[in-house]
Order: C-alpha cells, then structure tokens, then sequence
C-alpha cells in the first residue's frame, strides 16, 4: 500500500527562506512560498496557495521567527491539522564536496561534515545550516535530509575534475571542479531520459538563469559540467565573469588600488551580462537594448552565445554525439532569441531549430526540426520536487 505523506522542500539562505510543501508520492504543491529580508528589518513573506498569492509585512528577527510564522500559517490555513503530518524536511545544501555523492539524512555527523566544508561555499552553507538547525528544532520528529547541488557531478572522472595545478594543492585542500546545479542537472537527465524512453541517452543540459551552468549527462550520470570550485566558473552570466586569466586579478589591484575582495566582487556581482553590457545582468534588458541596435548589449549577447555554444561543442565530442540538447532556467526557458542563436550556431553538427515550436515561454516542449540531427527541448526545471523525492525515498524505505 502507498503511504501518503506531507514533505517540506526548504531552501535556507543568509536572509531568505523559500519552500513548497508536497503531497507525496504524488509530488503535488499544497503550498510554497518565500520569506524574504530575515534578520535585516524589512521582512516580509509571500505565499500562493490555491492558486492565490499573498503577501504580508512582517518583521523576522531571524530564522526561527521565519519558520515558526510558516508553521502558523500552515495550521491557520488547514495544510496541516498537527505538526506530526510534517514526515520529511528536505534541505538543499550548497556544497557536499567529495563527501556527498547523495543525498543523506542528516544527523551530527553531518552537520559537522557541512560545517567542515564551510571553507569551500562561506557564503552558503553556513547559511543552509541555520535553517537545517531551525527546522530540527521547530519539527523535530520530521526526518531531515540534505540534498546538495554539488552531489550530482561526483561522477565525473579525475581528469575532467581536476586543474592543471599542483597536485597537493587537491590532495591537502580539496582544490577539484565540484559543480554545481546538481539537482537541476539531474532532474532534466531524468526527465529527459523519460521523454526519450532511454535511461542511456547523450543529453547537453543547458542550465542558464541568471547562474548558468551546462552539464554532459550519459547514462543518467553527469560527465562533465561547466562551474568550478566555485560557481563563478565556466560560463558568462547575468552578473559573474565565468572562466576568465585569472593573473588579471592582481593586475586589476595593481591598477585600481582595489583589494583583492573588492575584485573578487566585480568579477562576481559586476561582470557577464552586466559588465560587458553596463547595461543589467537581465537578460530581457539585454534583449531589449540590443533590439534597439546598442552596440555593447550586442555584443554581451554574441559573447553570452559564443560561451554557451563552445560548451555544447565540447560535450557533443565528450559523449559522442548527442541525443538531445536541453534548455532550463530563466533564460532557457524564456527567451526564444537566445536559443534560436544558439541552435543556429550549431548548423555545422546538423541540428535545426523550428521557430514556430520555439516561440513559447516555460513549457516542456520539443523545439527541433523533424530532420534536426540532435533533439532539442525545453523543459522547466524543478530542484524543489528532486529534495521532496529524495526526502520522501528516505522515509518511505
Ligand atoms: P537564478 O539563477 O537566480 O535562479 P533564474 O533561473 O530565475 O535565475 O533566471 C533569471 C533570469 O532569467 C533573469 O535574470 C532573466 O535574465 C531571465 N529571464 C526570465 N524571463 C525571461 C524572458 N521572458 N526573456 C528573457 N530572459 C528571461
């Protein structure tokens, strides 16, 4: 017999809180919503339910405020009757590095270990933790478990995840691409593979939001991916450089007297789109602007294209061939312009966009020619069904 059960997906950040409770197996949304300046004055939480949204002021002091409001709402509006329906608590944790190929249930070790790896994701995982540590308190008899977007390219070999350094550098300081993205990746390998009825199909995931990532899947396994040690790797993107020589950091400090933080940060928050643009990291601005015919938006555009485009090049060799390129995310999913560019960049391996299929927003939706050589699709990803699917496969052994 199925057990039904009432699963939380939470993603905790410094000063924000997002989550969607599930109905499982049947991965129905009863509820999600986001709670947003925690700690910093201004709060204020959203939450749709039945189709409705709602937002209201309120001042979160700090997470526990945050989690014990959501609570309330919860039973205030008879998603729940008790906290014990709460079976699961699914937490999405940045950095796993090489200790998590999976998700786990967390318990002190884990926390420990997550903790440990603070000095790989500080902005993050200290983060991910106080709302692991929240939860715990606040719904105590709930299972908790930790997904992390690192977990899915644990299982790419040596020689795509190391850098040409010094080898003790990986071997005393864990110094390795990670990758990240993982539960985005590993959604649309599933849901891919599903939609070609393959479990061992050749799939390009193009992951392109405001981070964008792509990853090569063969076999429902990540091979490959473009982020680094870091997320600012790769890729340009809305705000961050991706790959870049990285001898121009010091040569930047040395010019502008700026630290070594403060050139951190434009790479970080004041490049991709943004910097070459100087314009927005939005990719509608960008559209916008070089419709109007201004040179730089253009240009961020072509760059922005030409990065994603020698990607896909790359894994199309790296898995001989490919049966199908996928778009997800903000942009991926949304802008028509940006995949047209692409696939038609990508003539010379024969793969063929139909623009009439391609002129939706958001749906899952094959948008290749008949003869296109390669399949393409858009499908819309969902990180927060993979945590409540992981969290739910734990409990329900
Ligand atoms: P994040 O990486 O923050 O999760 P998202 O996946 O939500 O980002 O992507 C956000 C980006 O998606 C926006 O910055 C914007 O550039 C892009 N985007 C959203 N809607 C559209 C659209 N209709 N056309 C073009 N780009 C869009």
């Amino acid at each position: 017999m199925k057990k039904y059960m009432k699963i939380l997906s939470v993603n905790a950040g410094s000063s924000s809180l997002k989550f969607q409770m599930y109905e499982m197996p049947e991965e129905k949304v009863l509820i999600s919503g986001t709670f947003e300046r925690i700690g910093i004055g201004g709060g204020f939480y959203t939450i749709k339910l039945n189709g409705e949204k709602i937002k209201k002021e309120k001042e979160l002091a700090d997470h526990s405020v945050a989690v014990q409001t959501l609570i309330d709402e919860l039973l205030e509006n008879k998603v729940i009757e008790s906290l014990d329906e709460i079976k699961g608590v699914g937490h999405r944790i940045v950095h796993g590095g090489e200790k998590y190929a999976s998700s786990v249930i967390i318990n002190d070790d884990v926390i420990k270990t997550v903790e440990e790896l603070s000095s790989l994701a500080p902005l993050h995982n200290p983060a991910n933790l106080i709302g692991v540590r929240t939860f715990m308190e606040l719904i105590p008899n709930a299972t908790q478990v930790g997904c992390f977007d690192t977990a899915f390219h644990q299982t790419m070999a040596k020689r795509e995840f190391l850098y040409p350094v010094p080898y003790e550098w990986y071997e005393k300081y864990g110094v390795r691409r990670y990758g990240f993205h993982g539960m985005s990746h590993n959604y649309i390998a599933n849901r891919t593979a599903e939609i070609l009825e393959n479990p061992n199909a050749r799939i390009i995931s193009c992951h392109i939001g405001n981070g964008g990532s792509l990853c090569a899947i063969k076999d429902g396994k990540s091979i490959d991916t473009s982020m680094g040690f870091t997320p600012n790797a790769g890729l340009m993107m809305g705000s961050r450089s991706g790959d870049i020589d990285c001898t121009l950091i010091p040569y930047i400090m040395d010019k502008t007297g700026e630290s070594l933080d403060e050139v951190i940060n434009d790479l970080n928050k004041k490049s991709g789109y943004l910097g070459v643009s100087g314009i927005s990291s939005d990719s509608r601005d960008i559209e916008d602007a070089a419709a109007q015919g201004n040179e730089r938006a253009i240009l961020a555009q072509d760059m922005y294209v030409e990065k994603i485009v020698n990607y896909i090049a790359e894994y199309y060799l790296e898995l001989g061939g490919a049966d199908a390129i996928v778009f997800t995310a903000g942009v991926g999913e949304n802008s028509k312009d940006t995949r047209k560019a692409i696939i038609d960049r990508l003539a010379p391996l024969g793969i063929k966009i139909d623009e009439e299929a391609n002129n939706v927003r958001g749906e899952e939706k094959l948008i290749s020619t008949e003869d296109s050589t390669v399949k393409v699709y858009i499908i819309p990803t969902d990180e927060e069904v993979m945590i409540a699917r992981d969290t739910f496969n734990f409990i329900n052994k």
